[in-house]
């Protein structure tokens, strides 16, 4: 019996400790782990009973009374600790809670407490061993093998859902549950269930009730539920880019066309407003697809090799073309010893310096914009530093800090009539700093600024792609007014309008210009002979994609037209997605006329020009 007694203080310490270090620890509030606090405070009284248990047995022929009253509180304890568990494994393994099964819980308690107070108990009791018998005990046992029976069937049934290594303590304990009774039933003095339970809240403890484990798995979770739903957020932003940019082209595409025509002056003034207002727009989405890609972390840096001063070019008819009519000195300063060819991602180079440009023009009135392109070459990199000044309204000193914060637009009562999203600066930080560079902006209110962009790129001496070369040969202002008689060109759109719109863009340059709203009508006309000289291909179309079709058509036999993706995701990196796919080059729509244009010459157009 001593033994006995100390093996009860000793689980009795394990079990205060356990408690006091579950209690002190910062824990997830959950159903599960309000029951594990309730089965930890409940062993830790029924260890108490039991050894009350032991004394008042021991003295029960002086103090029957008292010896009755705590054998049967622990019985009731038992019976307590029992529902209790019972009703953690109904939450954790079988997802079964709520009012219904707490009340079946609670009336078998009270049941089972009139059933223990209204039942004769008796006690075996000789030399060192001690112990209770009766109906009342046999009728427990019952109870507890229904309970034990019912868990074994509910994971039987369960058996694929639940069949996880994280819930294995809890077989191990529902299996050592059955075991320990029917042991306990067979030696009745041995008295097993106490030692069982502090066993089982033991493990429960280091396994799947420890609140450091629960808590970091706690966290995996909202992890994973937070990175879901920024993708959400940004498969969203993305299919609304998508959405909007296809009614977009029309505004935009028919406009270019409307540009051309011969207008009454009003009537060309409100082509222009119309142009304008649709390029801030697409500016605004292609800069919320931006940001909500960088905020995702999943904008990556696409790295090409790239002709560099192909790329000045290129900004400075961009920067001359933003310019219009205003009466600025736009000067170009661009070092001799700039490598033509650099390796790193040219649409975004080309997207932070444009920015850059295009804000100097915006916001100076007269005066000037120095465009400065240096460099310093070390070890096969050559580190940019590319400088945008210009005598236009300055920034307020306060104001610097708020400058790449996004939608955030300086002096809005002064600028109120210049078009902006207040998005620009935001992601030319984000992805300067993406891209390991840094920006410094230097500025006096009412007299100029003065943005330096410091990047470094890999110098390419020979490059590996060759179109790099041609490319040049494409300069916007270089290419003569084409004609294209005689050429014939194959639109694929599953979009009514958007055909309508390419139709009207390629009418100019006087080629045959065939439509066809899906890929199977693309792909059966090839397969019986038709020949056609480009193919603009829209990826995005319903049962058969752009790419499937162009693979479809690559198995025909014979077939080498140039096919030219066209689509309304414009996220950096689809060119060389489209590229690697085998496509000969890619136009994002809303479609431009002069990138329109660069495509016709590049594939139907004299070389030479
Ligand atoms: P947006 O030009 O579309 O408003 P940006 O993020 O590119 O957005 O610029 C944020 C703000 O910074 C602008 O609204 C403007 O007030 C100020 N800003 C940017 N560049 C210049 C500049 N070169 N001169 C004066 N103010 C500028």
């Amino acid at each position: 019996m001593l033994n006995g007694i100390l093996f009860h203080i000793f689980c009795l310490l394990v079990i205060a400790t356990l408690t006091a270090l579950y209690f002190s620890k910062k824990k997830i509030d959950t159903k599960e782990t309000r029951f594990y606090s309730f089965l930890l405070v409940t062993n830790l009284i029924g260890i108490l009973l039991h050894i009350g248990c032991y004394i008042t047995i021991y003295f029960a022929d002086y103090i029957p009374i008292t010896n009755l009253i705590i054998t049967k509180s622990y019985i009731i304890y038992i019976i307590i600790w029992t529902m209790i568990f019972s009703l953690y494994v109904c939450i954790v393994l079988f997802d079964i809670h709520g009012k219904f099964v707490t009340t079946c819980a609670v009336i078998n308690v009270i049941a089972s407490v009139i059933f223990i107070v209204a039942t004769p108990l008796y006690y075996y009791h000789s030399g060192d061993i001690v112990y209770t018998y009766g109906p009342l005990l046999n009728k427990l046992y019952l109870v507890f093998y229904i309970i034990i029976g019912l868990f074994i069937a509910g994971i039987l049934v369960n058996l694929k859902r639940i069949i996880s290594k994280k819930y294995v303590p809890l077989y191990i304990m529902i299996i050592l549950g059955a075991c320990s009774a029917a042991l306990q039933q067979a030696y009745p003095e041995i008295l097993l269930l106490t030692a069982l339970h502090t066993f089982v809240t033991f493990v429960m403890y280091f396994t799947i009730e420890n609140p450091d484990l629960a808590m970091i798995t706690q966290l995996n979770i909202a992890r994973e539920q937070a990175d879901r739903a920024n993708n959400a957020k940004s498969e969203f932003l993305s299919s609304m880019s998508h959405e909007i940019r296809t009614p977009l082209n029309a505004i935009v595409g028919f406009s270019q066309a409307l540009a051309e025509e011969d207008l009454s002056p009003q009537a060309e003034d409100e082509v222009k407003d119309i142009m304008m207002a649709s390029e801030t727009l697409l500016e605004l989405v292609n800069g919320i697809l931006d940001i909500s890609k960088i905020e995702a972390s999943k904008l990556e840096i696409v790295c090409v090799e790239y002709n560099f001063k192909d790329m000045l070019d290129e900004l400075s008819s961009l920067t001359r073309a933003r310019l219009g009519e205003k009466p600025l000195d736009l000067r170009f300063n661009f070092a001799s010893d700039l490598p033509k060819y650099l390796y790193g991602d040219k649409v975004r180079v080309k997207q932070v310096i444009l920015n850059l440009l295009t804000n100097s023009v915006k916001y100076t009135k007269e005066g000037w914009v120095d465009f400065t392109v240096n460099c310093i070459k070390k070890n096969g990199i050559c580190r940019l530093i590319v400088s945008v000044e210009d005598s236009g309204i300055g920034i307020k000193l306060s104001s610097i800090d708020k400058l790449f914060s996004k939608f955030e637009r300086l002096d809005i009562e002064k600028n109120n009539t210049i078009e902006g999203t207040g998005l620009g600066l935001a992601i030319t930080k984000k992805l300067v700093d993406l891209m390991g560079g840094k920006i410094v902006v230097q500025s006096i209110y009412g007299k100029g600024s003065k943005f330096t962009l410091i990047i470094d790129q890999k110098i390419v001496d020979h490059p590996t792609d060759t179109s790099l070369e041609l490319t040049q040969t494409l300069d916007v202002e270089k290419i003569k007014a084409l004609d294209l008689t005689g050429k014939r060109i194959l639109v694929v759109d599953d979009n009514k309008i958007n055909l309508k719109v390419a139709t009207r863009l390629l009418s100019d340059y006087k080629c045959i210009i065939e439509t066809f709203d899906n890929g199977f009508s693309c792909v059966e006309k090839h397969e019986v002979g038709a020949h056609y000289d480009l193919i603009l291909m829209d990826d995005m179309m319903p049962k058969m994609s752009g790419v499937e079709t162009f693979h479809k058509l690559k198995e025909i036999e014979g077939f080498n037209t140039p096919v030219v993706a066209l689509t309304a995701n414009a996220i950096s990196g689809m060119r060389e997605k489209y590229l690697a796919e085998g496509f000969d080059d890619y136009l994002s729509k809303p479609i431009d006329k002069k990138e329109l244009q660069k495509v016709l010459n590049k594939f139907l157009g004299n070389k030479n020009v």
